[in-house]
């Protein structure tokens, strides 16, 4: 990676003079010849996204001649391992970890620091039904649980590596040009100034992409009542902690992730009012909050008790025993870092256009209920590299929409899919009307006995 602020530092050219791409070649002597602001790809955002994208692309041989561009509003800040966790983590699939693996990031994380989740328990605070995840649907692990700034910084030792990537940091994107039928270029503006084109735009902007909104495509979107309040707790033992617990609450589902023997990062989706009430405790009525919420014995229908424990009996004396695994949470001791964040749900109509591609949370944004949202990201990625590696084969231009219609339609089935699902447990979890607790109780206590479907979910959440 050579970073455009770098060199224009050693050539003392400001990069925001505008004057800037005319002394470009004085810049440039450490870059290739062929030094232009036209790229064959930009990619707009470096998120975990943007920076794990430009990685695999610019590992990828096919694409080994292609001069990749990524664009970050935000400083590049020098990263050391903190003692302290971040309060920040998320969950990957093994899917996920794959990808990395595949890109040499893994193997910073492995060296630094992670969790992993062999067990997830999923449990019901309106009733006694719950579900687990584990060593008996898969051999591998259920999930690894990582701190966004390390992922990030992970990549980025890999992308530091590459020469046929270049970032340019703290500088933001302000008005896309897309082509139209007669045009084969994306031309693109910076606020301070300085313009680009290239081949394909890729927009891994977030969730109020740009891109997005200069492609107007349509944006399925809403907020939830739910905000996400995330820290680190810390348990008043040791403990083999390798379990990821979620519980759903009536105000919505609090889950504890796995970091080290004593400590795990909490994700706790609540009502606005509620986490209005939770942040302005103190961390010791906080932490009273917390043990409440993960061990109270709320009012139950006798009718939904009575009917759980007669499908009990059934599943006992057709020799299918339930409950088998079900294990109980840690005491919480104290907590550390106390953030909030806003919960959403958001699906652009189309992932493309000519020229154009959105990846990513530009492309659709999930409730945190599944650990899913990055995964998605993920996905396109490894979706997008090998629809671009074909369309290079083929001989074709990388933003030739008949190769990025393939990216978009395998993405969309699966995404959509997986949205639905995560958003159909945010719906059914949320109420507390009687029959509706029995019968997701009773759906919940069936899938849990019957091993093919835990095998096949679990498969569907680690691609
Ligand atoms: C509480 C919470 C818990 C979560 N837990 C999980 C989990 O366990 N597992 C999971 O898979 N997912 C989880 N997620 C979701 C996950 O965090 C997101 O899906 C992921 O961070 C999205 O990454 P991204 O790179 O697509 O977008 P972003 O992180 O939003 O990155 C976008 C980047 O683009 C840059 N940018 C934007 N506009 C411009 C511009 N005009 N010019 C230049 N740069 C620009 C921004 O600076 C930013 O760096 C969670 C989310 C929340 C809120």
């Amino acid at each position: 990676m050579t970073s455009l602020k770098h060199i224009c530092k050693q050539a003392f050219i400001k990069p925001n003079n505008k004057h800037f791409f005319l002394k470009r070649n004085i810049a440039s002597t450490t870059l290739n010849e062929n030094y232009s602001n036209n790229y064959d790809i930009i990619i707009a955002g470096g998120g975990i996204v943007g920076c794990s994208l430009a990685c695999t692309l610019g590992k990828n041989n096919k694409l080994s001649n292609k001069r990749i561009l990524l664009i970050e509003s935000s400083k590049n800040t020098p990263f050391t391992l903190p003692e302290k966790y971040s309060n920040r983590v998320v969950s990957l699939n093994p899917g996920t970890k794959k990808l990395l693996t595949d890109i040499d990031a893994w193997r910073h994380i492995e060296s630094a620091r992670f969790g992993i989740v062999k067990r997830l328990q999923v449990t019901d605070a309106l009733s006694d039904a719950s579900i687990c995840f584990g060593e008996e649907t898969s051999s591998e692990n259920v999930s690894y649980i990582i701190e966004n700034n390390l992922l990030i910084y992970a990549v980025k030792k890999e992308l530091e590596r590459l020469k046929n990537v270049e970032v340019l940091y703290e500088e933001k994107i302000k008005e896309y040009h897309l082509p139209d039928a007669a045009e084969s270029h994306v031309n693109l503006h910076l606020e301070n100034g300085g313009q680009y084109s290239c081949d394909l735009l890729i927009g891994c902007d977030g969730l109020n992409s740009r891109v997005r909104e200069a492609m107007g495509v349509q944006y399925l979107n809403w907020n939830y009542n739910n905000v996400g309040i995330v820290a680190t707790l810390k348990f008043s033992e040791e403990i083999n902690n390798c379990i990821a617990w979620q519980r759903f609450l009536p105000t919505g589902p609090l889950a504890l992730l796995p970091l080290t023997s004593s400590m795990s990062s909490l994700v706790w989706a609540t009502t606005k009012e509620h986490a209005q009430q939770l942040l302005g405790m103190s961390n010791e009525q906080f932490v009273d909050a917390l043990n409440e919420a993960l061990w109270k014995v709320y009012q139950r229908s006798n009718i939904i008790d009575r009917t759980l424990k007669a499908f009990d009996t059934l599943l006992r004396a057709s020799n299918i025993p339930a409950d088998l695994h079900r294990r109980y949470p840690p005491k919480i001791d104290s907590i550390d870092g106390r953030a909030r964040f806003p919960l959403g749900f958001g699906h652009a109509t189309n992932y493309i256009g000519k020229g154009v591609a959105l990846v990513g949370d530009a492309a659709h944004r999930i409730h945190p209920l599944a650990g899913q949202g990055v995964n998605l990201g993920f996905g396109d990625i490894s979706c997008l590299n090998k629809v671009l590696s074909d369309a290079i084969y083929a001989g074709s231009s990388l933003g030739n929409v008949s190769f990025l219609r393939d990216y978009e339609s395998e993405r969309q089935k699966y995404n959509v899919g997986m949205m639905a699902v995560v958003e159909g447990m945010y719906r059914l979890y949320r109420t507390d009307f009687t029959p509706i607790v029995l019968l997701r109780s009773l759906g919940l206590q069936a899938t849990d006995v019957f091993y093919p479907i835990k095998k096949m979910m679990v498969n569907q959440a680690s691609l």
